[in-house]
């Protein structure tokens, strides 16, 4: 089942590509795998999955050490509490997605500068301004200044931090009927991507990571070089 789900998605990535004129290669597959067992992770790793994705401290913190030794690479896609981030940023993640606030970023910092490492991180932005979802606020950032004005300052002192490469944007689309409706969302994180890669020209600013099991078509027509799926490759979690 894991093996024809990739296969599946692998094509619908690279259709999606196929639209917009863009190449494959710029899209990289994490396979989302919490609540799903080590066994399924490495039946998604025989077939060439080397991204995978976890929300949750405690499950990661289990499941990485299994699989030590393995040429994987680790995304944190969860919100972190900050009294959690040395353990987080402990585990070696490849890349963490979800860095939502200063204060998780002055953590971030200070254990990165204490241990002599840099952490690579993605700041979350909440472009559809859902409430219940993490985030930096930025609906409406066009047109409202005030947000705006928030964002770039929160923004100016992340990248001010030491020990912190950041690397793009990362944010989740609104559970729709029709995945259509998503792609204002998209087209505003990847507005803003080029806002801040102008405001702040010599920071990386090259990932954008969006899009999941119901939406990532639409969110890799708008740019995403990340996207996260889950269900799809897995099957439903319970
Ligand atoms: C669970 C999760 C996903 C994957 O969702 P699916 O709908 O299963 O593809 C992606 N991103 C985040 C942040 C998640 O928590």
């Amino acid at each position: 089942m894991i093996a024809e789900n990739i296969i599946y998605v692998q094509d619908r990535i690279t259709a999606a590509c196929r639209r917009t004129g863009r190449s494959p290669e710029e899209v990289t597959l994490v396979a989302v795998s919490k609540t799903k067992p080590v066994s399924d992770i490495l039946q998604a790793f025989e077939c060439g999955i080397t991204n995978f994705g976890e929300n949750r401290l405690e499950e990661a913190a289990q499941k990485l050490p299994d699989l030590a030794g393995q040429a994987l690479r680790w995304h944190m896609i969860g919100h972190v509490q900050s009294r959690k981030s040395d353990e987080v940023a402990a585990l070696g993640f490849h890349l963490i997605h979800s860095l939502d606030s200063v204060k998780l970023a002055r953590r971030y910092s200070r254990f990165a500068v204490e241990k002599g490492i840099t952490l690579p991180v993605l700041l979350e932005v909440n472009v559809s301004g859902e409430a219940t979802k993490s985030g930096w606020i930025a609906y409406n950032w066009e047109k409202d200044d005030a947000v705006r004005l928030t964002l770039w300052h929160d923004i100016e002192v992340v990248l001010t931090l030491p020990g912190l490469d950041v690397q793009g944007l990362m944010t989740m689309a609104p559970i729709v009927e029709n995945m259509e409706e998503t792609r204002p969302v998209f087209q505003s994180l990847a507005a803003l991507r080029n806002n801040l890669k102008q405001t702040f020209p010599d920071r990386n600013w090259q990932h954008l990571s969006m899009g999941m099991t119901d939406d990532f078509d639409v969110a890799i027509e708008e740019g995403a070089t990340l996207v996260r799926i889950g269900r799809a490759i897995f099957g439903e979690r319970e």
